[in-house]
């Protein structure tokens, strides 16, 4: 955005994120919701949508949503109810979706969001439970649209905000804390690529200083982080071109088109859904009883914004490290199960910052996936703070814990790694190596000190890297430094 245009106006963005919940069965029906089985398999006669056939509250759909909403600070509703919202379309046998429409379980919450140099609360307006729709697909037929029907009847939550955002970062650190919380209370697994977290912006923009908002449009389809901040880029710096040329914004719906970086029209306000939504005679209401809500809040885990502070105060890590830390709950289990082990958080902080994160990355997998176990990763770290391995056999013993049950002290003798801090050692290595580069010596001592690498180097590698390099450094130095 230009920065005249910029000092002009100003945006304001309201997110819908929905979260596929991570129940085992479906919403009102006794089948799995897992992702991925064989095309039309998890599909009972209420999925297709067969007369007679009648919903079922999945409970875990209840206690999951108000997870959410009690880590969100919302309020709760005693009594909800669910709602037909009605479209004709082939993914939905039923003719409507199961949602919530006047009564939301959870409304008037809000979360934190933390930018680079100001922190902000966003509000959340509501949080209501509904059931996801089937899938067309059309790229496997060449003449006709398939619909595989497994996802119909997935429970999912919509989350909504409060118009409060407003610049495209400002929506991508929201997202990303909507994404945190779902994944650390484990009702979702936040995946926006594989569609499991979906996120639908509404923007418009306003002449700074004024009250009322403006016409706003909503952007569909930005199935990752990167693209959700850049379809809103893209959205305001339209619509203020537009109305800087004396346009006028119109109410509608865009999709944005990942490949070509830019919105298109996909309906306009005249053509959007009436959705005729009334209440669902086939449920009865929601009744959130205070022993329920009691039991809920017992089962949350410290929260992300809590453990990030409690690492930066009482762990003493750094800002930066808490919240790389933190990020992930399962990294931050992980770290704190390693410390169970060995109680040096910076010391294991900075082995998982670089080592760790270094080969999930290369090998694409996740902290659940990785192969040391925190327990052998203190080993190791122990074994270095003790001295008794220099830098390099620690490289050397953590590339073999990757494949190996045994723990640090174990491998490093078998590697025959520990470091040897004996002068008796060390002594004929560095007579030897003194002897043989007599050039390196003599230009040292005429003041070309770098060389002194050149000689540890040497130390280390006749040592087969039991030397320890300090102790070999002052030692080098005693002789070369000596006047002979
Ligand atoms: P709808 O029922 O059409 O989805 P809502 O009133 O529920 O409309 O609003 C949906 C989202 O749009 C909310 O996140 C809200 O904060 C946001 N929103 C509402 N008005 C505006 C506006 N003028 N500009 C930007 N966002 C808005
Ligand atoms: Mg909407």
């Amino acid at each position: 955005m230009s920065t005249i245009s910029n000092e002009k106006y100003e945006a304001v963005i309201g997110l819908e994120v929905h979260a596929q919940l991570l129940t085992k069965s479906k919403a009102f029906a006794a089948v799995s919701s897992e992702y991925g089985g064989a095309p039309n398999r998890q599909v009972t006669p209420l999925c297709l949508g067969h007369p007679g056939t009648l919903p079922v509250l999945n409970q875990n759909l209840v206690r999951y949503t108000l997870k959410v909403g009690l880590a969100t600070g919302c309020k709760i509703s005693e009594k909800s109810i669910f709602a037909r919202k009605n479209y004709f379309y082939p993914d939905l046998p039923k003719g409507y979706q199961i949602s919530q429409y006047e009564t939301p379980i959870c409304y008037n919450g809000c979360i934190q969001i933390e930018l680079e140099d100001y922190v902000k609360t966003i509000g959340i307006t509501r949080i209501h439970m509904e059931e996801d729709a089937g899938k067309s697909i059309h790229d496997q037929d060449p003449y006709h649209t398939l619909v595989d029907l497994n996802r119909a009847g997935t429970p999912l939550i919509e989350i909504v905000s409060e118009p409060d955002i407003r610049t495209p970062r400002e929506a991508y650190e929201y997202l990303k804390k909507i994404r945190q919380i779902v994944q650390y209370l484990e009702v979702c697994d936040g995946n926006m690529e594989e569609g499991s977290l979906r996120c639908d912006a509404n923007v418009s923009i306003r002449p700074r200083g004024q009250k009322e908002f403006g016409t706003r449009t909503e952007l569909k389809n930005m199935n990752s982080f990167r693209n959700v901040e850049r379809a809103i880029t893209f959205e305001i710096e339209r619509q203020i071109e537009l109305v800087e040329s004396g346009g006028e914004v119109v109410q509608q719906t865009l999709l944005w088109d990942p490949n070509k970086l830019e919105t298109r029209q996909m309906r306009s306000k005249e053509e959007a859904h009436d959705y005729r939504y009334f209440p669902e005679p086939d449920l009865p209401p929601i009744i959130v009883t205070e022993s329920l809500l009691e039991d809920i809040q017992s089962e949350l885990p410290e929260l992300p914004d809590k453990r990030f502070q409690r690492f930066v105060d009482e762990l003493s890590l750094n800002k930066d490290d808490a919240e790389i830390l933190t990020d992930n709950r399962y990294l931050a289990d992980y770290f704190e199960e390693a410390l169970v082990f060995l109680d040096e958080p910076k010391a294991i902080s900075n082995v998982i910052l670089t080592e760790v994160l270094r080969v999930l990355n290369d090998k694409s997998i996740s902290i659940n996936e990785f192969s040391i176990t925190p327990k052998q990763l203190s080993g190791l770290i122990r074994l270095k703070l003790e001295d008794k391995i220099n830098s390099s056999a620690m490289q050397t013993i953590f590339n073999e814990l990757i494949r190996s049950d045994k723990d640090a002290l174990d491998l490093a003798g078998e590697l025959n790694l520990i470091q040897v801090s004996d002068s008796g050692f060390l002594e004929p290595i560095i007579d030897e190596i003194l002897e043989s580069n007599p050039d390196e010596v003599k230009r040292y001592r005429e003041g070309k000190k770098a060389l002194m690498g050149f000689f540890i180097g040497q130390v280390m590698k006749q040592s087969k890297g039991k030397a320890n390099p300090k102790q070999a450094r002052e030692m080098v130095a005693a002789r070369l430094d000596s006047t002979e």
